[in-house]
């Protein structure tokens, strides 16, 4: 089965391939959560059947009991390319959408204990709910962009991504010396400070100023 996104302004679905997920990459999250300011970024994947789309419900998974929210801008490789010099990075993107990394925490905690590798916390079914994509062209700054999650109407994280430790582009460039990047891959950049537990019922509303809307609720 394969798991497709929406680019605005484009007839047909994009297929989905990788997902690369950047974590502490905005200092006042970081900071919440008590974790070291990284040297290299700090990577892991979600498989593409992580996927919720627009209007979807969150499946919170029996062997949890604290799922987190993380806002995110993500980003749509238009492109397939390998080492990317920063300066091109940009040029490499077909879209902009809003994205919620989902996070076991309690899972998560228990794994970095061990010093064993995050995944089962963060790629269940439902762990990737994304917005439409807006085309690259139409955003001028993505590293000047205002995000705001509301939960069942009180606001829960507010940022910019001009909060970000490591930009758009440097990201591109940088995850592109690890990975070929290819047409379909979704980059998801990192979440601002402000996380915490969803529950059953709860409605998320999270909003990048010019990129869009994603609306997902709890089942
Ligand atoms: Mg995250």
């Amino acid at each position: 089965m394969s798991h497709h996104v929406t680019l605005l302004a484009s007839e047909q679905p994009i297929p989905v391939g990788k997902i690369l997920c950047l974590g502490r990459n905005y200092l006042d999250h970081i900071r919440e959560l008590g974790n070291a300011v990284p040297d290299r970024p700090v990577i892991f994947c979600k498989p593409a059947s992580s996927l919720l789309k627009n209007g979807g419900q969150i499946l919170l998974p029996d062997y949890t009991d604290d799922c987190h929210h993380e806002l995110e801008l993500a980003l749509l490789v238009g492109k397939t390319a390998k080492n990317i010099a920063e300066q091109e990075a940009l040029s490499h993107l077909a879209g902009y959408g809003v994205a919620l990394d989902l996070t076991l925490r309690d899972l998560q905690a228990e794994l970095k204990a061990k010093g064993l590798p995050w995944e089962l916390a963060k790629g269940f079914d439902t762990s990737c709910p994304v917005s439409a994509f807006v085309a690259a062209d139409q955003i001028s700054d993505p590293d000047n962009l205002n995000l705001r999650l509301h939960i069942n109407g009180s606001l829960r994280q507010s940022g910019n991504t001009n909060m970000m430790m490591r930009p758009v582009a440097q990201i591109v460039a940088e995850l592109s010396r690890y990975y070929t990047l290819e047409a379909g891959d979704l980059i998801l950049t990192g979440t601002p400070g402000g996380v915490a537990r969803i529950a059953s019922g709860d409605r998320l509303r999270g909003e990048i100023e010019g990129v869009g809307v994603l609306e997902v609720s709890v089942a």
